[in-house]
């Protein structure tokens, strides 16, 4: 398949009716600097508000705009993974919709592609605009998967990136359901750099991110590339068996050679407590990783297009 496009940008979408136009103008703007064919891709992953109809007008006035609408919310990841099984540019980034990330660093990014980068991301050196517990959380969150995972996931980094047509096949192929997309291009590896950025505030609207779904992506991240806490659940079974089996011996001694009756109620029922509540999380550990392997084995879509607006006339792809 040939296809003539150089650059495709991907931008998820969900319910942002307050920023479309914004990022559509921003963004044009900035692709047209770079005198080459491009083509906007916008994933409507589910938008319950005017997104759409936004969508569908910028798609009449611009050929270059592309959008994809999902049949419900699949989720940011499976947006983006859906943008790059449709992009047909050389090189293709992916950005927010909400201009947290500017669009005008597509330029420098573009750049160090040109010198011979497979993949560009954007380091946030400091995030404007979001709450203590956002940021917090955030780096709590980067640092631990830095060390958890044997993979090197750059900290501080999100989505926003520019990834050349080589490594955008290899994503192509990994089908996983439970996707942490930036996980992913940093295991395919090749030629990675960094630049780095400020991240604004959000140009409208709120975060399409609750908590909830912050929790899904970093348990998602954490389990995708690393069976670290399944050991540490061993290593800390070992500790306290160790501990209880003292613990035993000591109380058989007592029992044996002392007189002294131990009243030890609260003792035992707080042991009990522990062990059960130990227990219990290991066994969450099992089950997220059990059910991760129940996802896989149903094989399903990752996702459902229900409308593709201006989708381009070659394209032999086929989403699987
Ligand atoms: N998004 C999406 N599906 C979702 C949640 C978010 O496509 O289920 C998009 C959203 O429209 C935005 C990007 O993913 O373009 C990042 O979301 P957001 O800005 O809300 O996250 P935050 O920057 O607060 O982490
Ligand atoms: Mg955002």
């Amino acid at each position: 398949m040939t296809s003539n496009v150089r650059y495709s940008v991907i931008v998820p979408v969900f319910n942002e009716e307050e920023v479309l136009r914004e990022t559509y103008r921003r963004l044009s703007n900035v692709m047209s600097q770079t005198n080459d064919s491009y083509e906007l891709i916008f994933i409507d992953d589910g938008s319950s508000d005017q997104s759409e109809q936004i969508l569908t007008e910028l798609c009449t006035q611009d050929q270059a705009v592309q959008s994809v609408h999902f049949s419900r919310n699949f989720g940011h990841q499976v947006a983006i993974t859906a943008g790059m099984d449709l992009a047909q540019g050389d090189a293709i980034i992916v950005i927010d919709a909400d201009l947290q990330d500017p669009p005008e660093l597509i330029l420098k990014m573009i750049d160090k592609w040109q010198e011979g980068y497979e993949v560009v991301y954007a380091k946030r050196t400091e995030r404007e605009g979001e709450t203590p517990f956002k940021r917090l959380t955030a780096a709590v969150f980067y640092r631990l998967l830095y060390r958890m995972t044997d993979v090197e996931i750059p900290v501080d980094t999100g989505d926003f990136r520019l990834i050349d047509r080589s490594v955008c096949e290899q994503m192509k192929d990994m089908k996983e359901q439970n996707r942490f997309v930036r996980g992913l291009v940093s295991w395919v590896g090749f030629r990675q750099t960094a630049i780095a950025y400020k991240r604004e505030e959000r140009w409208a609207g709120e975060t399409k991110y609750p908590l909830k779904k912050m929790l899904k992506l970093s348990i998602d991240a954490i389990t995708s590339f690393s069976y670290r806490p399944l050991k540490m659940a061993t290593y800390l079974g070992w500790l306290l068996a160790g501990g209880s089996f003292s613990y035993l011996i000591l109380v058989l001694l007592q029992a044996g050679f002392s007189e002294a009756t131990v009243p030890g109620w609260a003792s035992i029922i707080s042991l009990i407590l522990f062990f059960n509540g130990v227990l219990f999380i290991f066994l969450g550990l099992l089950g997220e990783y059990i059910g991760r392997i129940y996802d896989e084995s149903k094989s399903r879509p990752l996702y459902i297009i229900k409308a593709h607006q201006n989708e381009p006339k070659n394209n032999l792809k086929h989403f699987t």
